[in-house]
């Protein structure tokens, strides 16, 4: 790596966000250079690694067998109060597959197929500062093997995640709230018995906030994780997840792996494009913020990022009017559901043991065509007024 690099587009960041932005940047023509801090993609994991089949659609690629640990299909929801709501085929008509991905294999071929694309990729390289140059372009200073190293860019797109730190550098706040921010930490189990859909157990003195996941990875193995809200718990992540291991359901289960990290589950970034900057993924707070789940939000917005900043490039203008077509195009495709999530995510924290267990008899006597955020809401709305009155102009 040189000491002093130019390019048209720097991306920062190779997860899931960052390495479809590259690639879709650089299929669009630009010169493009993407960084990570890592020395390997994709380790360590910090995901449950549960997915739709719909991200593949997104990712416009075919799914790698290799990325693949375990196909599901339906969910059990487990209220406070131990009722179990069985989402599978008996109690929903079109029931959505998903799968339990690799994410060590899956982010790793990523990054390669960017690479292929034609991005240059850097690893071991972390953005450390930026700034605004003269000219018009936009630099940043990022370290690689302990070397100070200085790459300028006509845009940079920020795929650094949930601790991104591009944005205050050019005078955009990033910071998120602590009571948007989920705690999670998960071990990786074997000997599981009893391996079937995804699992997700609620309550307060389960998961104050969140929820615990089994997310089975092969027929004796499962990520079981915890996520948490600090503000509304006594005890941190940990504790809760492993009061959980002592529960009959886990049983005989054997420790393999552990891992912890933060998710956003705020609102967006106010506007996540400003003159020669998009953000995308948890660096551009783009996360279904009642799971949690953001590979799929940051697969699409990464695509969005890379379509529009290729295009700017090509156009020869690099300014917040013409990147601001990359928020469209995410704002018509899943916005509205987002803004419906984060409301309803604001209720579901405060609701009460009794409240969720209202919930889950709302629940089991519904059947449903589809399986959905929003379809969950709709059944439970009609339980609990507060859902209800927030939601009506919505659902
Ligand atoms: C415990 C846990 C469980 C989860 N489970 C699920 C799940 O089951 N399904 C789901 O959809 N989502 C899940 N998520 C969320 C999901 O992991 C993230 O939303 C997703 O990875 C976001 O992708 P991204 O590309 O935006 O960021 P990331 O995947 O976080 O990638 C960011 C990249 O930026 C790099 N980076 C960071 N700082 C710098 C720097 N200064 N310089 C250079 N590089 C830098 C990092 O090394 C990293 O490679 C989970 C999260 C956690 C913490």
């Amino acid at each position: 790596m040189n000491k002093h690099m130019e390019c048209d587009i720097l991306v920062v960041g190779l997860g899931p966000g960052g390495s479809t932005a590259a690639r879709f940047a650089a299929n669009g023509g630009a010169k493009v250079i993407a960084i990570d801090k890592r020395a390997e993609i994709g380790t360590p994991i910090q995901c449950a690694e549960g997915v739709s089949k719909s991200v593949f659609e997104k990712l416009e690629l075919e799914p790698d067998p290799n990325w693949l640990r375990k196909e599901v299909s339906g969910v059990k929801l487990i209220a406070p109060n131990g009722k179990v709501i069985d989402l599978d085929e008996s109690k929903v008509s079109q029931v959505a597959y998903g799968y339990v991905l690799d994410r060590k294999v899956f982010d790793k071929d990523l990054v390669g197929h960017a690479a292929r694309a034609g991005a240059e990729i850097y690893l071991k390289t972390r953005f450390v500062s930026g700034e605004r140059l003269e000219n018009g372009l936009v630099r940043a200073h990022a370290r690689h093997f302990g070397e100070d190293v200085v790459i300028d860019a006509k845009i940079i797109i920020a795929a650094d995640g949930v601790a991104s730190r591009v944005g205050p550098f050019f005078g955009v706040k990033t910071f998120v709230p602590l009571k948007y921010m989920e705690s999670c930490v998960q071990y990786e189990m074997t000997n599981m018995r009893d391996i079937k859909g995804l699992e997700m157990y609620f309550g307060h003195d389960v998961a104050p906030g969140g929820y615990v996941w089994v997310f089975p990875k092969s027929d004796n193995s499962a990520n079981v994780g915890v996520g948490i809200i600090p503000v509304h718990s006594e005890h941190k992540a940990k504790y809760y997840l492993d009061k959980f291991l002592e529960s009959p359901r886990m049983e005989g289960a054997r420790f393999v792996e552990l891992n912890a990290g933060g998710v956003p589950v705020s609102k967006p970034l106010k506007k996540t494009y400003a003159d020669n900057i998009l953000f995308v993924g948890d660096a551009g707070r783009i996360v279904n913020p009642i799971t949690g789940g953001g590979i799929s939000t940051a697969i699409s917005t990464g695509k969005y990022a890379g379509m529009v900043a290729s295009d700017a490039i090509r156009n020869g203008k690099t300014d917040a009017d013409a990147l601001s077509g990359y928020e469209d195009l995410w704002q018509d495709d899943f916005g509205k559901r987002l803004d419906v999530l984060y409301k309803a995510q604001e209720i579901f924290v405060e609701m009460s043991d009794d409240e969720l267990n209202d919930a889950a008899d709302a629940l089991s006597k519904v059947n449903f065509d589809k399986i959905s955020e929003i379809e969950i809401l709709k059944a439970i709305a009609k339980t609990n007024i507060k859902l209800l009155i927030k939601l009506k102009s919505l659902i």
